[in-house]
């Protein structure tokens, strides 16, 4: 690319290669001007009509492609690139409620952080233990919400107050609702006086903290510790299978009631459990 191109030059240019390389080219000039990520910025060329169009005809559209560029970069609302979406999942405020009730997308699509635990900070880039518990919408494999798809935002209409807060085009920002109260299991559970009492024994029985402590040293070469975090994961697991089976919670509410299985935890230190050459089971590093 010549240095001193200008991005209509640079369309003009792109258009004339082909629908292909022009869409590319699209995406990358919003992506650069917007600030979003490649995806997003290739997941909004595609479903602008305008857009598409403009593509569509090819060479000589470059200055309408270029100010139709210019005119959603600037847009003073949510595009539906879902680069947010893409770097975790969103923390759930008391005005949250209501999405864990009947016309919520279902129980099964939260998880607790319990108090205690240590956990990455998307926002703070750093891993931090958690002061009090967060009740979280559950992550898919690398780590995006849960909900965010093809098309965008599955439930957009009702997503929860962090993703309404946030605004990437003005720089408001998640951490600016820190003073409001976040939901707690307490009010999720409100109603049900077994699943708050069953919450409270597995904290009392399996504290998260000392769950963190231990996988941490056993991380750091600490064999006593892996072998007192083993006996912990398996005492967990016991007790999850106790309590799904006899009050009828499915392991994806349990992930709700009493956090995440002590498993998942020990795989964000690295560790997963595996049975030696004598079939008893013991924590390794995961490379
Ligand atoms: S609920 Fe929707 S808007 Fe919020 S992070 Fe998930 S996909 Fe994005």
């Amino acid at each position: 690319m010549p240095p001193t191109e200008s991005l209509t030059e640079r369309l003009a240019r792109a258009l004339a290669a082909g629908p292909s390389i022009a869409t590319q080219a699209a995406a990358a000039a919003l992506a650069g001007l917007r600030g979003c990520d490649a995806p997003g910025a290739a997941a909004v060329v595609a479903r602008d009509d305008e857009l598409c169009r403009l593509l569509a005809a090819g060479f000589g559209q470059e200055a309408a492609l270029a100010a139709r560029l210019a005119e959603l970069a600037g847009a003073a609302r949510c595009l539906g690139c879902g680069a947010c979406c893409r770097v975790s999942s969103p923390t759930l405020y008391q005005e949250d409620l209501a999405l864990l009730g009947p016309q919520g997308p279902g129980r099964e699509h939260f998880y607790t952080l319990r108090a205690g635990e240590e956990v990455h900070s998307a926002r703070l880039g750093r891993r931090q233990v958690l002061e009090q518990e967060l009740i979280k919408l559950c992550e898919a494999p690398g780590g995006a919400c849960v909900f965010l798809g093809p098309g965008g935002c599955a439930i957009y209409d009702q997503r929860p107050l962090q993703c309404r807060w946030l605004e990437c085009w003005s720089g408001r920002h998640a951490g600016q609702l820190s003073g409001r109260p976040r939901l707690t299991r307490t009010q999720a559970f409100a109603g049900d006086h077994t699943a708050r009492a069953l919450a409270a024994e597995f904290e009392r029985k399996l504290p998260a903290a000392r769950l963190a402590g231990l996988l941490a040293a056993a991380a750091g070469g600490d064999d006593q510790a892996a072998e007192e975090a083993l006996a912990v994961l398996e005492q967990d697991h016991g007790l999850r299978a106790a309590i799904g089976g006899r009050y009828g919670y499915g392991a994806a509410e349990l992930k709700l009631l009493l956090g995440r299985p002590a498993t998942a935890i020990a795989r964000a230190y690295g560790l997963a459990v595996e049975l030696d050459p004598d079939d008893r089971p013991r924590l390794r590093r995961m490379t």
